[in-house]
């Protein structure tokens, strides 16, 4: 049903669904009647929850036994669970990047690490996101939660008094509510469209100042920006989580006409862990598991909104996570307490190892998707600006979304002879550790995880050999928390026979790291 890539940059966007229907019945292909039922297929509503932090053991239905997620088991049970699905970063804001643009952060040379205060936006005002496809396809569009990816222009420093723009409103949201930068990270407020929530001229946010909300530790204040006290007290910690939920709903209902396209970025589960008061201590695994159940009810609260106004039939709804999950001291307690993370995959957050990127993906689309399934197709969230493009009937240009692979077909539970992706780029924390994935193989570009660096049980950045080492998991380049002497200087892991990476076969199979090696190169000469 798809018309040529080559063919698309001479069919112009506007009446394009129009043009595809009438060629298509043209040449016979499908009659009055598929066109009907797949146009209803092909416009549903769209809500993408992007948690923060998510590993790929967090979850009930992904194995966890110290937390609970029955809301989120049940869109698993009602949809299909990828076992293989990858954030296009294991690091906040390239991940999200990816998301938005259907192209690996990798292309952008200073976009490795998570933006921070003073960041201008990091996506081109005239680039194509998952946003402008779903506006130009006629669907209102919102952003709800964490932005991360930075506001105003390159070239002058951002005044938080001001209006932040560019941001989502100029890449093709419609209406945008939430935490501007991240929760453990200044500024302390929420931004509305353009504005800061609350902010009054008398009172101006102010670099350098500390603001006042800094009740949790792990809110680290690497900018400081104070003043703006109204708006800093509007922004509570405990109450995060169940405003941006009800906002999310709100909006929901307010355009239940459809089609919409909501996202939906929790800030939950990143730290302080910060869950309403309800519940802390309802799970098994400390304030990290205690976040990851206001979570779940956050997502069943907008799963019951879509019961109540008749939606849950026409709505695609996709669960997923920007990276894996971080063991800072959150994460160590919950560890601890029999918690794993990232189920037994190697590695953390920020990591090329498995663990740091490869996270819950659940799609449910009632009709379409085929209910309890579980997938094993290599896909990532870089994917989604083709799968919707897809969905809208909507030719890709050249520049729009180069790394984006359609996953329709994934998505509607057929599986082919041949994975769909043939390779994915995945984007660690440090440039010399850049990853790719093809077929059973990955090969990460340097020793160890390239992720964050702490060495020792207790810190906030513990990862790597080190962690590993306290773990207690096993892996070939790793004696007692050091890489070893003598260690291969890259890795290549087989992951269908070593899942969990714990043989580095660098050494054994030279021929397929100098594939791999090459494939990297091409990969990112292209775009
Ligand atoms: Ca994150």
């Amino acid at each position: 049903m798809i018309l040529s890539r080559e063919g698309k940059n001479i069919i112009s966007h506007i009446g394009y669904f129009l043009l595809k229907s009438l060629l298509l019945i043209a040449f016979g292909v499908i009659s009055h009647h598929a066109i009907a039922q797949t146009s209803t297929l092909e416009r549903p509503n769209v809500i993408i929850i992007n948690a923060d932090d998510i590993g790929y053991g967090d979850l009930s239905s992904y194995g966890a036994t110290k937390v609970r997620t029955p809301n989120i088991d049940k869109i698993a049970e009602q949809g299909i669970s990828f076992t293989d699905a990858h954030s296009a970063s294991a690091v906040c804001s390239p991940s999200r990047y990816g998301l938005m643009t259907g192209q690996y952060p990798a292309r952008q040379e200073h976009l490795w690490g998570p933006l921070m205060l003073k960041e201008p936006l990091s996506i081109d005002t005239d680039q194509m996101t998952i946003a402008r496809l779903m506006k130009e396809a006629g669907y209102k569009t919102a952003i709800i939660g964490k932005w991360h990816l930075g506001f105003g222009r390159r070239e002058e420093l951002l005044d938080w008094n001001k209006p932040l723009k560019p941001g989502p409103l100029e890449l093709g949201f419609d209406y945008y509510y939430g935490v501007p930068v991240l929760n453990s990270h200044p500024p302390f407020v929420y931004v509305e469209n353009h504005h800061v929530v609350g902010l009054v001229p008398e009172d101006p946010l102010v670099y350098g100042k500390m603001s006042t909300a800094r009740e949790f530790d792990e809110k680290f204040e690497l900018d400081a920006i104070g003043g703006g006290e109204a708006a800093h007290a509007l922004y509570k910690d405990r109450e995060i989580g169940t405003n941006l939920k009800n906002r999310a709903i709100n909006w929901i209902r307010e355009n239940r006409e459809g089609p919409f396209f909501l996202y939906f970025a929790t800030t939950n589960i990143h730290h302080p862990f910060t869950p309403a008061p309800q519940f802390i201590a309802s799970s098994d695994a400390g304030p990290y598991g205690d976040s990851i159940h206001e979570l779940d009810w956050m997502v069943g609260e907008i799963t019951k909104a879509l019961e109540e106004e008749g939606l849950v039939d026409n709505t695609l709804l996709i669960f997923t996570s920007d990276n894996g999950g971080m063991f800072n001291r959150g994460g160590q307690t919950a560890w601890e307490a029999g918690h794993r993370l990232n189920g037994k995959l190697l590695g953390m957050k920020f990591g090329a190892w498995e663990g740091g990127h490869r996270v819950p993906f659940i799609v449910r689309w009632p009709g379409v998707a085929p209910a309890g399934k579980k997938s094993d197709e290599l896909i990532s969230n870089v994917d989604m600006l083709a799968t919707l493009a897809d969905i809208v009937a909507r030719d890709l240009l050249d520049d729009e979304g180069p790394d984006s692979v359609n996953m329709i077909n994934a998505f509607k539970g057929i599986e082919g002879d041949k994975p769909i992706r043939e390779s994915l780029v995945i984007s660690p924390f440090q440039k010399t550790h850049l990853t790719i994935r093809s077929g059973k193989w990955v090969y990460i570009g340097a020793q160890d995880e390239g992720g964050f660096g702490g060495t020792r049980i207790g810190q906030h950045m513990f990862a790597g050999a080190a962690a590993v080492g306290f773990t207690s998991q096993e892996n070939s380049d790793i004696e007692n928390g050091k890489i070893r002497a003598g260690a291969p200087p890259a890795q290549l892991y087989n992951l269908e026979n070593d899942p969990y990476q714990t043989t580095n076969v660098y050494n054994h199979f030279p021929d397929v790291v100098r594939q791999m090696k090459a494939l990297i190169e091409e990969t990112m000469r292209d775009s």
